[in-house]
């Protein structure tokens, strides 16, 4: 994976049990490069990250917000996109060697660690973001599909 030149993170350091709130703004340089579904136009995205600090761990929700367009899956229009996507992490400490643990929503830290770094937490939320089907007729966009262009492309794709 090649290094992000952006770099992302919280201060853990402190022992309040009152939840910490901060505010990213992830630019749109930041998604293109990802290599996102080339049929999506995100603005840029709006993520607040809220830490709970608990004796044992840490609780981290995510939250990202963004709208952008998309492109229909059937008929290839532009349609409006609206993403609101929370995700809940839970971080542990270490203090001899790092466990292994494939669990994605698990981040483990060294104990005494005073940042957890997000870049690549961000990252992989953003990858995951976009729908994998986006047409026309759902919830969002309730509206028929471009018939001419639907024409079109069966016609193009007619066996041989
Ligand atoms: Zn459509």
């Amino acid at each position: 994976m090649t290094r992000s030149k952006f770099s992302f993170y919280i201060d853990i350091s402190g022992n309040s049990f009152k939840p910490q709130e901060d505010k990213f703004t992830l630019p749109n340089s930041f998604l293109q490069g990802l290599g996102l579904d080339e049929d999506a136009l995100l603005d840029e995205v709006e993520a607040t990250t809220l830490l709970t600090r608990h004796s044992k761990f840490m609780e981290l929700q995510v939250t990202f917000r963004t709208s952008g367009s998309m492109k229909c899956s059937r008929c290839l229009q532009s349609l409006p996109l609206h993403i609101e996507r929370s995700e809940l992490f839970i971080i542990k400490f270490w203090e001899q060697e790092p466990p292994m643990d494939n669990d994605p929503n698990l981040l483990w830290l060294p104990k005494g660690e005073t940042r957890l770094e997000l870049t690549s937490v961000f990252s992989d939320i953003l990858l995951g973001l976009l729908p994998a089907r986006f047409t026309c007729a759902g919830d969002e966009n309730p509206r028929p599909c471009d018939q001419k262009v639907l024409e079109k492309l069966s016609e193009l794709s007619v066996e041989p």
